[in-house]
Order: structure tokens, then sequence, then C-alpha cells
């Protein structure tokens, strides 16, 4: 009887009575109904919330009670294209090949804590050498501070094309990169380099469906994959539970991409009306990244910041992006929101909701991209994106109402991700 009585006191002490954190909310986004609710209390224990509360409610002696009476809170904020391996800076062409993986890792500790710190508490990474593969399983274990990272590990293009890790160098460093280092040319070169994206720890595939700003190559917009190729890329992936993403600026690239199946467009600035539809019809969905856009246009005026090859490509592609995504919104392209991070400073992923908003989306709209429309991407929808019993714990807060004021995305002043506070 009386070890009867002691286990149950257990039970109740670490279950019922266990520690949990009481957030009073001023003003709670309700991201699913799309409405700003006042005066309320999320209930969280462990890493999950368990209720939520009418007006500011207290709760047993031990509690945590977190006053955000006059903050906005929200879910936390997912961003869709980062890479966190590198930042932009004048040297960033030369450290390909003075930096050692080593290096990059160090440097990627950062930029993930720098993103977290910004309210972005999940991402998805599009892209590096696979040391953010590495990254991501050192962020889930807790070694160290950053969001939770859905990854594609290294970028899929063709030879010569926009990710194609040896552009730019001499010829005798070129070699031949093939399936394993993400260079694909056929049907077959397709399938292996999924498959070994799954074998390396990839959680999705992104592939360089047209030329790129960025890349040491002339053309910043032209097809480099064919029908054929995409669609072997995507049924692959399927059978993995991976989605792809595809890099794309020119029209013609893009239409094969999403006729071949990807999910996601990234950048999509040369994007026709006919284009606009097809994304529709497929169901796929187009990533902004309008901060980056402007931040190309702004250095590329700046002399020697970009080797020289890349300065008419920002030119042309830069200022152009933020009017896609304006004609695309309003054509009813869904829009998953997304910064590339990596090519402007991390931690400024929130000015991404004040280009969108002048653009012409509603604020509220813009989070529920950030938030609601991400998650399902991901297939999180049932854990992350909502302030609702039973989801992941992933909470942040900000100064103003974003409905009255964006500019307040900029400036996250309260980060808990899985019921673990990160920034108070
Ligand atoms: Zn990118």
């Amino acid at each position: 009887m009386r070890y009867l009585y002691t286990v149950l006191f257990v039970f109740i002490s670490t279950t019922i009575l266990a520690q949990n954190t009481y957030l009073q909310c001023g003003k709670l986004t309700d991201t699913k109904t799309g409405k700003i609710l006042t005066e309320k209390t999320i209930v969280v224990s462990g890493n999950k919330i368990i209720k939520i509360e009418n007006g500011f409610v207290v709760g047993k002696k031990d509690d945590i009670i977190i006053d955000l009476k006059n903050k906005t809170v929200m879910p936390g904020l997912i961003d869709m294209h980062v890479h966190l391996e590198g930042e932009t800076n004048p040297k960033a062409y030369l450290q390909k090949y003075t930096d050692s993986e080593a290096d990059v890792a160090f440097n990627s500790v950062q930029f993930a804590k720098t993103t977290l710190m910004a309210g972005f508490t999940t991402v998805r990474d599009l892209g590096g050498s696979g040391v953010n593969i590495s990254l991501k399983k050192a962020i889930k274990s807790g070694r160290i501070k950053g969001p939770r990272v859905f990854t594609a590990g290294k970028s899929l293009a063709t030879t010569g094309g926009h990710a194609d890790p040896t552009n730019g160098s001499k010829r005798s460093l070129i070699g031949d990169p093939g399936p394993k280092e993400g260079v694909v040319n056929s049907i077959e070169d397709a399938k292996k380099a999924v498959r070994q994206r799954y074998k390396n720890g990839a959680d999705l595939i992104k592939i360089t469906a047209t030329g790129g700003v960025l890349s040491v190559a002339k053309s910043s917009s032209n097809p480099q994959f064919t029908v054929e190729e995409i669609k072997a890329i995507c049924e692959t992936a399927k059978d993995y539970g991976f989605h792809v993403a595809a890099h794309a600026h020119g029209d013609e690239g893009m239409q094969r991409a999403i006729l071949g199946g990807v999910k996601t467009i990234e950048h999509g600035t040369l994007m026709s009306e006919k284009t606009m539809d097809l994304m529709k019809q497929h169901n796929a969905y187009l990533v902004p990244t309008i901060t980056a856009g402007k931040e190309v246009t702004e250095k590329a005026a700046i002399d020697g910041y970009y080797p020289a090859i890349i300065v008419p490509k920002a030119l042309e592609i830069g200022p152009k992006i933020q009017n896609t995504f304006k004609k695309a919104y309003d054509r009813g392209v869904g829009i998953a929101f997304g910064t590339d991070a990596g090519v402007f400073k991390h931690g400024q992923n929130g000015k991404e909701f004040g280009f969108m908003v002048e653009a012409g989306m509603p604020a509220m709209a813009t989070i529920q991209s950030a938030t609601t429309i991400n998650a399902k991407i991901l297939n999180m929808q049932d854990q992350i994106g909502q302030i609702t019993p039973g989801f992941l714990a992933d909470i942040v807060a900000v100064n103003d109402d974003p409905t009255q004021k964006i500019n307040t995305m900029e400036n996250v002043v309260f980060v808990m991700k899985e019921g673990k506070i990160y920034k108070k």
C-alpha cells in the first residue's frame, strides 16, 4: 500500500505538479484565424503549450510567470530560405579557398544563434557544403543554440550551373564533380544525387533550376536542367519523404521546375503571368527573398565588393524581385516567407515583413506566411506555426502590434523554443 502511495506521489509531482510557465500576453496573434486577441495567458509545460486561458492567470507557487502584458505575442517564425554556413562579406569568394570546414562550422554556430535570437525558431537551410547537416544535429541535441533546421545539405546543379562547387576556379582545380558533390547531368545522376543527400542526412532537396546572381558564371537566369532531370529528382525525393525547392530567376527554368514537381520556387524574379498560373495549378509556393534582392543591388554599387562578372547580374535581378512578388501575390500565388539570409547579415530576416507589406500584402498575411503556411510546407502543421494546446512551445514577442507597425518584426524581444527561454 505504501509503495502504491509513493508511486502515486511521484506520478502526481512529475506530471500534474510539474513546474509550468505562464506567459501573460497583452496581445496574442492567432495565426489560424488571422486575429489579434487580447489579454490571454499561454500555459507551457515541458516543451509544449498545454492551455490558453482568458485574462492574466497565475499558476501555483512554483510556476514561472512571464510578463508580456505590453507585447504582441506570436508563434516562433519560420524562414524558408537561409544559408547558415556563410554571410556576405567582400572576402567571401576568397574564403572558399582559405577556410576549412572547421572555420565554416565555427561561423555557422554564431549565425544560427543570431537567427534564433531574431525570433526565427525554424529555418530551411537551402544549401551549403554539408556542414549545415552537422549544424542541424548539434542544435537538435542541445549542444548549441539555434533554430530547428531543415536542411538541403549541398544543393544540386548541372555542370557550370549556379551551385556547381567549382565555378570560377582555375582549370587545375575544377576537376569533374558528379552526383556525390551535387552535380548532375542525366536522369541516373539525378537519382543518385538525391539518394546521396539522404545518406548524408539532408531533409529536403534544393536544385538550382536557372543561373543565379552570386555564382561566378555569366547568366543570371538561363535554364539549367531538363524537365526529365527535374522529374527524376522530385520522384526520387518522394521516396525519402523529401520535398524539392528550386532556385530560379528565369521564366523557362521556373516552368520546367514546376512541371517537374518542385514545391517552392525561390526568388522567381522573371516570372511571367503564365508561370504564376502554373504555380497555382500545381500548388507551388513562391519564396520571395526581397531582402536579398535589395542587398545585392546595394552591394553591387560598392566597387570590388563582388567579382566583376556578378555586378551586372546583381543590378539586373536585384531591383526586380519585390515587384515580381507583388504581381504574384496579387495573382493569387501562394507565398512562403523566406529571405535568403546569408546573402545579407543573419538576424535581419525580419526586414522581409516590411518589404512584403510595402508591396501590398497585409501584415497579418505576412505573419501567416511565416508561420502556418511554412509549417504546412515542412509537414509540421500539427506542431509549429500556431499557439495552440498540443503544439510545441515556440513563442516569440515584439514590442508593438505588427498590424499597426510592421517594422516591429525586426526587433523580437522574447524568444522561447520548445519551452526553453532564449531571450527575455
Ligand atoms: Zn539562397
